[in-house]
């Protein structure tokens, strides 16, 4: 079975204009959108900024509330659940954040940052218990115990996000959603932080849906990786395809812009024209069709593509897609 299967999701927010304030048009940030992670995977979720993935991330840790769809977490439906049974559930779904010093309270120490989530969810029996598991934490992302009683001012931006992945490990998650979690760091500390998430996702099965940017990084992690444009998902595929043999235009202008390795490579830069439209009154058809290289009208303009298996583990939204 898989661990999070999400059928239809959808987050519009509403834009309020006008005297009396209502809501006249909205913002389709997330647009019917399904996949699935199974246990222990790590699922990549790439597209430019605006695309929607940090909202589809916490749509589905409700952080943000769906509009429709379902999002099922071990089978029970996340986005339906009262506040009282989402608490019960919460510790088995965390998210580390892209900015490690924003997300971490700048007068709480790293053991009370630490602490909280176990008190929040009983999880240390009496201040002795309490205080070996946070050691025990800080180790297991590789600091020093002795750091418990410092504040996050006086840490880097690497071990800050260590701090906050060890406040994620505190509940025994089983699935982390990672919000482009090593963007703000060095690319040295990139490296560092990825290993970590590696290395914790072998000891205890943890999940990621690892949200990011940059294709390289995602490649690196990810078993799957999903492309969206839009609000909408117009590819998932195995990570080695997908940076092998991309099928969808945008994805192959995304990755025609990862810088390769190989010096010999011909790989020849895709620069689309235009900007990402507004998701407020996208444009009708096909989401791409305004930036496409090779949009065909007037289908393109006039037909959605649906989200279609080429091939068992490639899904592919678009009507040329072979
Ligand atoms: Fe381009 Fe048409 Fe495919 Fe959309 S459906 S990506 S516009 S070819």
């Amino acid at each position: 079975m898989n661990l999070l299967e999400v059928q239809d999701l959808k987050v519009h927010f509403p834009v309020k204009r006008g005297m009396f304030n209502r809501a006249q048009q909205f913002v389709q940030a997330v647009d019917d959108v399904s996949f699935s992670i199974a246990p222990g995977e790590t699922l990549g979720l790439v597209g430019e900024s605006g695309c929607g993935k940090t909202t589809l991330g916490r749509a589905i840790v409700r952080l943000v509330e769906p509009t429709a769809g379902r999002v099922l977490f071990e089978g029970e439906d996340i986005a339906k659940m009262s506040s009282g049974e989402l608490r019960a559930r919460r510790r088995k779904f965390q998210m580390i954040f892209q900015d490690p010093f924003g997300s971490l309270n700048p007068r709480m120490t790293v053991e009370d940052i630490i602490g909280e989530a176990l008190d929040i969810h009983g999880l240390a029996a009496g201040a002795t218990a309490r205080r070996a598991r946070i050691a025990d934490l800080l180790k297991a992302v590789g600091l020093d115990a002795a750091y418990a009683q410092r504040y996050p001012h006086e840490f880097s931006g690497g071990q800050r996000q260590r701090i906050g992945i060890a406040r994620a490990l505190a509940v025994e998650p089983k699935l982390i959603v990672c919000d482009e979690p090593v963007s703000a760091l060095d690319v040295s500390v990139q490296a560092q932080i990825i290993n970590l998430l590696q290395d914790l996702q072998q000891q205890h099965g943890i999940a990621y849906l690892f949200i990011a940017h940059d294709l390289a990084v995602v490649e690196h992690i990810s078993r799957r990786v999903m492309v969206m444009y839009l609000g909408k998902v117009v590819e998932l595929a195995e990570a080695k395809e997908i940076i092998r043999a991309p099928k969808h235009p945008y994805t192959q202008a995304l990755i025609s812009a990862v810088p390769e390795v190989d010096p010999a490579s011909k790989r020849k830069r895709i620069v689309l024209p235009g900007d990402v439209p507004s998701p407020i009154q996208p444009p009708s058809g096909c989401r791409f069709h305004p930036r496409c290289p090779i949009a065909e009208k007037p289908r393109c303009e006039c037909s959605e593509p649906e989200l279609r298996n080429l091939s068992e583990e490639t899904l592919v939204a678009c009507h040329l897609a072979r």
